[in-house]
Protein backbone atom coordinates (compact mmCIF):
# COMPACT_ATOMS: atom_id res chain seq x y z
CA UNK A 1 0.00 0.00 0.00
CA UNK A 2 2.79 2.66 -0.88
CA UNK A 3 3.77 5.38 1.13
CA UNK A 4 1.57 4.45 4.09
CA UNK A 5 2.93 1.29 5.03
CA UNK A 6 6.63 1.78 4.03
CA UNK A 7 7.33 5.63 4.74
CA UNK A 8 4.67 6.68 7.51
CA UNK A 9 5.90 5.89 10.88
CA UNK A 10 5.10 8.97 12.76
CA UNK A 11 2.75 12.24 13.01
CA UNK A 12 6.74 14.16 11.60
CA UNK A 13 6.18 11.55 8.79
CA UNK A 14 2.68 12.28 7.82
CA UNK A 15 3.19 15.63 7.88
CA UNK A 16 5.96 15.55 5.48
CA UNK A 17 4.09 13.42 3.25
CA UNK A 18 0.92 15.46 3.02
CA UNK A 19 3.41 18.52 2.60
CA UNK A 20 4.93 16.88 -0.81
CA UNK A 21 1.37 15.76 -1.68
CA UNK A 22 0.41 19.62 -1.50
CA UNK A 23 3.41 20.76 -2.93
CA UNK A 24 3.13 18.40 -6.40
CA UNK A 25 -0.63 18.80 -6.33
CA UNK A 26 0.07 23.03 -6.63
CA UNK A 27 2.47 22.41 -9.33
CA UNK A 28 -0.01 20.63 -10.77
CA UNK A 29 -2.65 23.18 -10.97
CA UNK A 30 0.19 25.96 -12.12
CA UNK A 31 0.40 23.74 -15.00
CA UNK A 32 -3.58 23.47 -15.41
CA UNK A 33 -4.67 26.77 -15.07
CA UNK A 34 -3.08 28.43 -18.08
CA UNK A 35 -5.52 26.89 -20.17
CA UNK A 36 -8.60 27.36 -17.62
CA UNK A 37 -7.35 31.16 -18.30
CA UNK A 38 -7.66 30.98 -22.18
CA UNK A 39 -10.71 28.49 -21.83
CA UNK A 40 -13.03 30.92 -19.87
CA UNK A 41 -14.95 33.21 -21.38
CA UNK A 42 -16.43 35.12 -18.95
CA UNK A 43 -14.39 38.13 -18.32
CA UNK A 44 -14.63 37.97 -14.45
CA UNK A 45 -14.25 34.07 -14.70
CA UNK A 46 -10.96 34.82 -16.80
CA UNK A 47 -9.69 37.36 -14.32
CA UNK A 48 -10.54 35.05 -11.45
CA UNK A 49 -8.67 32.33 -12.95
CA UNK A 50 -5.38 35.08 -13.99
CA UNK A 51 -5.74 35.99 -10.40
CA UNK A 52 -5.51 32.35 -8.86
CA UNK A 53 -2.72 31.87 -11.34
CA UNK A 54 -0.76 33.77 -10.01
CA UNK A 55 -1.68 33.43 -6.24
CA UNK A 56 -0.99 29.48 -6.83
CA UNK A 57 2.72 31.12 -8.18
CA UNK A 58 2.85 32.59 -4.44
CA UNK A 59 2.08 29.65 -2.73
CA UNK A 60 4.48 26.81 -4.02
CA UNK A 61 6.97 29.63 -2.86
CA UNK A 62 4.88 29.52 0.74
CA UNK A 63 5.45 26.26 0.87
CA UNK A 64 8.69 25.57 -0.06
CA UNK A 65 9.22 28.40 2.94
CA UNK A 66 7.59 25.90 4.94
CA UNK A 67 9.86 22.40 3.59
CA UNK A 68 12.54 24.36 4.66
CA UNK A 69 11.27 26.00 8.11
CA UNK A 70 10.52 22.22 8.52
CA UNK A 71 13.99 21.30 7.59
CA UNK A 72 12.62 19.08 5.27
CA UNK A 73 13.82 18.30 1.48
CA UNK A 74 11.45 20.40 -1.02
CA UNK A 75 9.95 16.99 -2.78
CA UNK A 76 6.50 16.34 -4.51
CA UNK A 77 5.05 13.02 -4.28
CA UNK A 78 2.26 12.38 -6.65
CA UNK A 79 -0.94 12.77 -5.77
CA UNK A 80 -3.75 10.40 -7.91
CA UNK A 81 -6.85 12.36 -6.26
CA UNK A 82 -5.41 15.87 -7.97
CA UNK A 83 -4.59 13.43 -10.98
CA UNK A 84 -8.30 12.31 -11.04
CA UNK A 85 -9.91 15.81 -10.95
CA UNK A 86 -7.76 17.64 -13.51
CA UNK A 87 -8.15 14.64 -15.89
CA UNK A 88 -12.09 14.88 -15.02
CA UNK A 89 -11.75 18.31 -15.45
CA UNK A 90 -10.17 18.29 -19.02
CA UNK A 91 -12.92 15.54 -20.21
CA UNK A 92 -15.73 17.96 -18.47
CA UNK A 93 -14.44 21.13 -20.22
CA UNK A 94 -13.65 19.59 -23.09
CA UNK A 95 -16.98 18.00 -23.53
CA UNK A 96 -19.24 20.95 -23.27
CA UNK A 97 -20.01 22.26 -27.09
CA UNK A 98 -21.21 25.83 -25.98
CA UNK A 99 -19.03 28.67 -24.57
CA UNK A 100 -21.46 29.25 -21.81
CA UNK A 101 -21.54 25.62 -21.01
CA UNK A 102 -18.21 25.71 -20.84
CA UNK A 103 -17.85 28.18 -18.21
CA UNK A 104 -20.25 26.47 -16.32
CA UNK A 105 -18.20 22.93 -16.49
CA UNK A 106 -14.52 25.30 -15.60
CA UNK A 107 -16.29 26.70 -12.46
CA UNK A 108 -17.57 23.09 -11.43
CA UNK A 109 -14.03 21.51 -12.30
CA UNK A 110 -12.19 24.52 -10.68
CA UNK A 111 -14.76 23.96 -7.26
CA UNK A 112 -13.40 20.63 -7.07
CA UNK A 113 -9.96 21.23 -7.18
CA UNK A 114 -10.24 24.13 -4.53
CA UNK A 115 -11.89 21.40 -2.18
CA UNK A 116 -9.07 19.30 -2.39
CA UNK A 117 -6.82 22.22 -1.36
CA UNK A 118 -9.18 22.82 1.29
CA UNK A 119 -8.99 19.59 2.82
CA UNK A 120 -5.17 19.25 2.75
CA UNK A 121 -4.05 23.16 4.14
CA UNK A 122 -7.06 22.12 6.83
CA UNK A 123 -4.96 18.97 8.21
CA UNK A 124 -1.48 20.20 7.70
CA UNK A 125 -2.33 23.68 9.93
CA UNK A 126 -3.75 21.19 12.89
CA UNK A 127 -0.78 19.06 12.27
CA UNK A 128 1.67 22.33 11.87
CA UNK A 129 -0.01 23.32 15.26
CA UNK A 130 0.63 20.01 17.35
CA UNK A 131 4.43 19.54 15.54
CA UNK A 132 4.96 22.57 17.51
CA UNK A 133 5.83 24.82 14.12
CA UNK A 134 3.61 28.05 14.31
CA UNK A 135 5.30 29.50 11.67
CA UNK A 136 4.24 27.03 8.75
CA UNK A 137 0.42 27.08 10.29
CA UNK A 138 1.18 30.65 9.70
CA UNK A 139 2.03 30.44 6.12
CA UNK A 140 -0.13 27.76 5.42
CA UNK A 141 -3.14 29.47 6.53
CA UNK A 142 -1.98 32.54 3.92
CA UNK A 143 -2.53 29.42 1.02
CA UNK A 144 -5.79 28.31 2.80
CA UNK A 145 -7.40 31.55 3.39
CA UNK A 146 -6.45 31.80 -0.98
CA UNK A 147 -8.03 29.01 -1.46
CA UNK A 148 -11.42 30.07 0.22
CA UNK A 149 -11.75 32.79 -1.06
CA UNK A 150 -11.30 31.15 -4.93
CA UNK A 151 -13.90 28.65 -3.80
CA UNK A 152 -16.57 31.84 -2.73
CA UNK A 153 -15.51 33.71 -5.83
CA UNK A 154 -16.48 30.96 -7.89
CA UNK A 155 -19.67 30.38 -6.48
CA UNK A 156 -20.20 33.94 -6.95
CA UNK A 157 -19.74 34.34 -10.45
CA UNK A 158 -21.18 31.29 -11.04
CA UNK A 159 -24.76 32.66 -9.23
CA UNK A 160 -24.13 36.22 -11.05
CA UNK A 161 -24.56 34.84 -14.42
CA UNK A 162 -22.60 32.42 -16.10
CA UNK A 163 -25.14 29.74 -14.60
CA UNK A 164 -28.19 31.36 -16.06
CA UNK A 165 -26.45 31.81 -19.44
CA UNK A 166 -25.46 28.61 -19.64
CA UNK A 167 -28.86 27.18 -18.91
CA UNK A 168 -30.60 29.86 -21.37
FE1 LIG B 1 -3.51 26.34 -4.36
FE1 LIG C 1 -3.11 13.56 -2.55
FE1 LIG D 1 -6.47 26.92 -5.43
Amino acid sequence: MGWWSKDVHSMNDLFVHALRDIYYAENQILKALPDMVDKATDPLLKQGFEKHLHETEGQVKRLEEVFRLYDAEIQGVDCPAIDGILEEADTTVGDADNKDVMDSALIFSAQAVEHYEITRYGSLIAWAKLLGKPECARLLEQNLAEEVATDKALSQIAESGVNQRAAA
